[in-house]
């Protein structure tokens, strides 16, 4: 592999096939699987991402945003694209890509049947959510009837799936609680499904609740953090590979003196002979200041370097007093043994935090 010179999110497609083998191994061959490719594919880049994804088989995207969709459709992406939160004003554009939206109230049903009806559409494909304890976004058992009512009154609409979503799926202290959300679902969808007339996909499990409850699996699963590599749980941290590396370099190395300060805010005043380096990559980056004063690191020559003092903008240094390093040397922020999930944990955050805000700056290589 090519030595970082500057900051870069190197991503290993490979990486990414093996993740997404590795959790269709859990399924049942006949279950669909969503790929969830919100938020940038979590940090990764969308496009080449889903792309990928595409190649190797998933039946479905999901993005969080409108705005998402229309990006992976302006690829070329032609799979299904759920949109989970699409709101008011994009419904039109919805409808304009193909994208499908998630419908979670009597309100959001209401209006995207009427935008659908203004466009002249039939058997338009919607995502039923219910909430099944989570209490963010979903429709509740008593809405049923209104749904159905609603429904029995249009052919401008149809139900391409029903789903809830799990919030505790990584946690088996929670497993009563997890089991407890699977049993509404099901009466929910029993309650639901006879009355509609026909069958539509039911899934209700993310990353974790692929690996823990194969009895909710139903004719999807919907995956996002296993894809890029992260299991949730030291118990598959062998099964999964995490597909980006965070690279930096060295750009100068300082030694302080007993007393000397280091950066914004004398945030680090030294007690003995100290050598820091200074790495091109900040808070805008996406490193945020949680990981400052000790709490986060790096690793130089496979030798670990805490962050020093405070997380500047567009920089942060590192302590490599015991370190035999000089400018121009690679460092690693994380990779596939050094993992974002570590620097995370060290910094009170989860891997999904410090992924999903890696900044744009940062360039993204792939590869192959
Ligand atoms: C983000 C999200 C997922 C993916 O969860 P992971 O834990 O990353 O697998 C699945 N479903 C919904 C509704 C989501 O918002």
């Amino acid at each position: 592999m090519p030595k970082a010179n500057e900051t870069i999110l190197e991503i290993d497609l490979k990486a990414l096939t093996h993740n997404y083998e590795f959790l269709k191994s859990k399924l049942q061959p006949q279950t669909k699987f969503l790929a969830v490719v919100k938020a940038f594919s979590y940090g990764n880049d969308s496009v080449p991402i889903a792309k990928h994804l595409e190649k190797l088989g998933a039946d479905y995207f999901a993005v969080a945003y409108t705005g998402e969709g229309t990006e992976l459709r302006d690829a070329g992406i032609t799979k299904p694209i759920l949109v989970l939160h699409p709101q008011k004003v994009n419904l039109a554009t919805i409808i304009n890509r193909c994208l499908e939206p998630s419908i979670y109230s009597k309100k959001t049903l209401l209006e995207f049947i009427e935008v659908a009806q203004k466009q002249q559409q039939t058997a338009y494909p919607i995502h039923l959510k219910f909430n099944t304890g989570l209490n963010r976004l979903g429709f509740d058992l008593q809405d049923v009837p209104f749904i159905l009512e609603t429904l029995s009154k249009t052919n401008t609409v149809k139900v391409a799936s029903c789903f809830s979503h799990l919030a505790a799926s990584e946690d088996l202290s929670e497993a009563d609680f997890t089991k407890g959300q699977i049993t509404l679902f099901k009466t929910i969808t029993e309650t639901f499904i006879p009355k509609l007339g026909y069958q539509p996909i039911l899934h209700q499990c993310n990353t974790s609740g692929i690996l823990n409850y194969p009895e909710a699996h139903f004719n999807m699963v919907r995956s996002g953090i296993g894809l890029y590599g992260f299991g949730n749980d030291k118990k598959y941290e062998h099964n999964f590979i995490p597909i980006a590396s965070l690279k930096t370099v060295i750009s100068q190395i300082h030694t302080l003196q007993p007393g000397d300060s280091l950066g914004y805010n004398r945030g680090l005043i030294t007690k003995k002979i100290m050598k820091t380096a200074t790495l091109p990559i900040g808070h805008a980056d996406g490193l945020t200041r949680i990981y400052g004063k000790g709490k986060g690191f790096v690793y130089i020559n496979d030798i670990k370097a805490p962050i020093v003092g405070n997380v500047c903008m567009d920089m942060v240094m590192v302590d490599v007093t015991h370190i035999n390093c000089e400018e121009g040397d690679e460092v690693i922020v994380f990779d596939r043994t050094y993992t974002a999930e570590a620097l995370a944990e060290a910094a009170g955050t989860i891997s999904y935090e410090l992924i999903t805000d890696l900044s744009k700056r940062i360039k993204r290589t792939f590869l192959q």
